[in-house]
């Protein structure tokens, strides 16, 4: 196993990688976007945004005309998500046409094709039918894409391994990628997740969407797949939750007397009581300290493949933590 590494038009993204999902309130965007605390989209490689969050912010129009970047204030790499997922929980939809140009004109680096997740409990016709749907989209982007410098990836869906494979051939070659969803609902089930995700592999890269938490990141990257996204330091924020970056399980802020140890940079300036208090700040503040948990233990991931040790530092992780012993023994299977 190696990491890998992915360019784009913004500089490159060293795998495995968590991007982190910037799904704030608006408030919270503006005060990353202010430069009044650090964004995640700096901190990490590179950042996802959904265009379900971006359509209804008040920059929108400025975001298209003037490009993402300049908007956001950032040089690294952005992944522009059609936000299928988000619009299917409003029962609504938008245009791959429309999509398609939104990505392009705001420039950001790998756009996303717009799909229809799937969920459990789906009757076969309206499951086929949406993957269908997700399909011809998909085609459609790559047909009418303009710009060069823009990477896109294919949504893929499928809740086992023959929906998977039957949906890949559906595709037409020619997409720098490919976006695995549909997993959300299931995502405790590290079972489904690691055989769907295995059958999805290819020679090219693969991003898996919304991973929760550490089992799944560590067993993902014993896998070798490339990218996932994750919005798991935010939710855990809004709760009041700290990720103990010992155990790397969540610590329910209301409930103890003292913070675990950390040695981040939030950390080092805050306490406690910073985290506890009502307000977008504390929450950001509590944000980024989770955001910093994930971020290291991915450093500490890349850094292990390229000792050759990954394996022994999961075990050493999965000590405190059963969970991720679980997902990686199922991982281990596939390999
Ligand atoms: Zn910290």
């Amino acid at each position: 196993m190696d990491c890998k590494i992915i360019k784009t038009a913004h500089g490159s993204i060293e795998t495995p990688a968590l991007l982190p999902v910037s799904a704030a309130s608006y408030g919270i965007w503006d005060m990353w976007i202010e430069k009044k605390f650090p964004a995640p989209w700096d901190l990490a490689q590179g950042t996802v945004l959904s265009l379900y969050h971006i359509l209804q912010y008040n920059r929108k129009d400025e975001i298209r005309e003037k490009g993402i970047h300049r908007v956001l204030k950032t040089k690294k790499p952005i992944i522009l998500d059609s936000g299928g997922f988000q619009f299917m929980k409003k029962n609504a939809e938008l245009e791959e046409e429309f999509v398609l140009r939104y990505q392009e004109e705001s420039g950001c680096d790998i756009g996303i094709t717009f799909d229809y997740p799937i969920l459990p409990g789906l009757s076969l016709e309206e499951k086929e039918n949406r993957m269908e749907r997700s399909i011809h989209n998909s085609n459609l982007a790559l047909k009418l894409k303009n710009n060069k410098k823009m990477l896109l990836y294919s949504a893929v869906h499928g809740h086992n391994p023959a929906d998977i494979k039957k949906y890949l051939k559906s595709l037409d070659s020619g997409f720098d990628g490919y976006a695995i969803g549909s997993l959300v609902p299931k995502k405790r089930d590290y079972n489904m997740l690691i055989n769907v995700v295995s059958a999805a592999r290819n020679e090219k890269p693969l991003h898996v969407f919304g991973i929760t938490g550490f089992p799944a990141l560590f067993a993902l990257s014993y896998m070798g797949i490339e990218t996932f996204d994750s919005w798991t330091y935010l939710v855990a924020a809004a709760f009041k939750e700290y990720i103990d970056p010992g155990t790397l399980k969540r610590v329910k802020l209301r409930k103890v007397k003292k913070l675990p140890e950390c040695d981040c940079f939030i950390c080092g300036d805050y306490d406690l009581n910073d985290f506890l208090e009502g307000t977008s700040e504390a929450e950001i503040l509590l944000a980024l300290h989770n955001l910093n948990v994930f971020l290291k233990e991915m450093e500490c991931v890349r850094e292990k493949i390229k000792e050759n040790e990954l394996e022994s530092y999961i075990l050493k992780k999965a000590e405190k933590n059963s969970s991720i012993k679980r997902a990686f023994l199922i991982a281990k299977q596939y390999i």
